[in-house]
């Protein structure tokens, strides 16, 4: 006799690994459009089914849960859960997981791209170059700054946070302090990285880059008065989440000069832009690509479909995170 199979649905098309690897054992639906469900789709969708694989663009609250109280498992599709609540799938004996670790060194090397486009101008030498105005080498053309020899300043030195610290001293020679909720004394001898308090960081670095989750604890952290220590020719990078920056003061402190720039793959109300953010020529913004490479995004893939098929089957999950 046949078991039953467990249905799943998962909120968006994935590269195809998660789906053979689910189909043995479930019944999978997945969202047929190219974009993100909305509310009223994400609630219809959770209704009857015993795990869904989820996006960071779902938000999964309380109300959401109370939809189907049969729900067993949710997969996030990130590293990050903070479009989840954790506390409210713990009561309700929901397992839930994340995918750390595979996006680790794409996501650092993402960050390292922001730096040095962010510091040499890139995209906009680029737009300069198309627009057909380039007219022969000039001395004082697209002046940037070096990234080589300077001090890289990373807040949150975990997984990504450490990949790029790595990047930083191993091959652009540069002096790495961190901030961090705990030190990691191994690490700082290994890599002879310094732990620095957060105002020191922020006042020291000539690249502030963010690796912190976003929790109620690193909301807005950097607000007017931390970009405000930073040094003028510094820049910020964020490949974090959005909500740790406050995205106006971000635009005052770049339009005023208050920093030379910033590289960001991530927003505040995202996809939503803050007004007059798009205008800046010393800010480089990408569409939340961090993770955005094929072998990656595959990888990412098979763990969620793990992390479920384990869920289902009553096994412990290889990344249960709560
Ligand atoms: P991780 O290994 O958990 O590292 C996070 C680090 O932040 C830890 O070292 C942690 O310190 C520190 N931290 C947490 N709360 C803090 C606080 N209040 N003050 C100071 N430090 C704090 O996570 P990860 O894998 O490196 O990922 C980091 C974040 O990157 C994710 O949460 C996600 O939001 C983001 N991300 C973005 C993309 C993208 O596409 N742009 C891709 C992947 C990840 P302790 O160890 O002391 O707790």
């Amino acid at each position: 006799m046949s078991r039953e199979k467990h249905d799943v649905y998962i909120t968006r098309q994935l590269p195809r690994q998660a789906v053979e690897m689910l189909k043995p054992e479930c019944s999978v639906e997945i969202n047929p459009n190219d974009r993100a469900l909305s509310r009223g789709e994400l609630e219809e969708a959770i209704k009857g089914v015993d795990g869904i694989i989820t996006l960071l663009s779902d938000n999964i609250d309380a109300e959401l849960l109370d939809l189907n109280p049969d729900l067993k498992v949710i997969a996030n599709y990130a590293v990050g859960y903070d479009n989840i609540d954790v506390e409210a799938c713990s009561d309700r004996d929901i397992a839930v997981s994340n995918t750390p670790g595979v996006l680790t060194e794409t996501t650092a090397d993402l960050a390292w791209a922001l730096i040095l486009a962010a510091a040499r101008r890139i995209p906009e030498a680029d737009r300069y170059t198309r627009e057909g105005r380039y007219e022969g080498w000039g001395p004082m053309l697209m002046l940037g700054s070096d990234v080589h020899s300077k001090t890289l300043g990373i807040m949150g030195l975990g997984r990504i946070g450490k990949a790029v610290a790595r990047r930083g001293s191993a091959g652009f020679d540069m002096d790495v302090i961190y901030y961090n909720r705990s030190r990691d004394e191994e690490f700082e001898q290994e890599y002879g990285v310094e732990y620095r308090p957060l105002d020191e960081l922020l006042e020291q670095s000539d690249f502030v880059s963010l690796h912190l989750p976003l929790t109620p604890a690193t909301e807005k952290l950097i607000g007017e008065k931390e970009l405000d220590k930073m040094k003028d020719e510094a820049y910020l990078i964020n490949t974090a989440r959005g909500a740790v920056v406050d995205e106006n003061a971000l635009l005052h402190a770049l339009r005023e000069g208050k920093i030379a720039g910033a590289g960001i793959d991530v927003y505040e109300d995202e996809p939503k832009l803050t007004p007059g953010l798009a205008g800046l020529d010393n800010l480089v913004m990408l569409p939340h690509i961090g993770s955005a490479s094929v072998e990656t995004r595959s990888e990412m893939a098979v763990m969620a479909a793990e992390n479920m098929l384990a869920g289902l089957r009553g096994e412990r999950m290889p990344n249960r995170i709560n």
